[in-house]
């Protein structure tokens, strides 16, 4: 196998895919897609609370 093991970091902790393209938190990983999402989600609508949850585990975490 040529894939190294660090891809398998590159797994998004909100919506679990692997993707290439991201930031990595202290103990997980949120995918370029996500940091979208998360940016164009209202203050107000619910899933922004659940995209902070999501987010202060990864920050919290370790
Ligand atoms: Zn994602």
């Amino acid at each position: 196998m040529v894939m190294s093991m660090s891809a398998k970091n590159n797994i998004c902790h909100i919506c679990n895919l692997c993707c290439p393209e991201g930031v990595r938190l202290v103990a997980g990983y949120i995918c370029a897609d996500c940091l979208i999402q998360i940016s164009c989600t209202d203050v107000e609508d619910p899933k922004y609370a659940f995209y902070v949850a999501k987010l202060k585990e990864l920050w919290q975490a370790g």
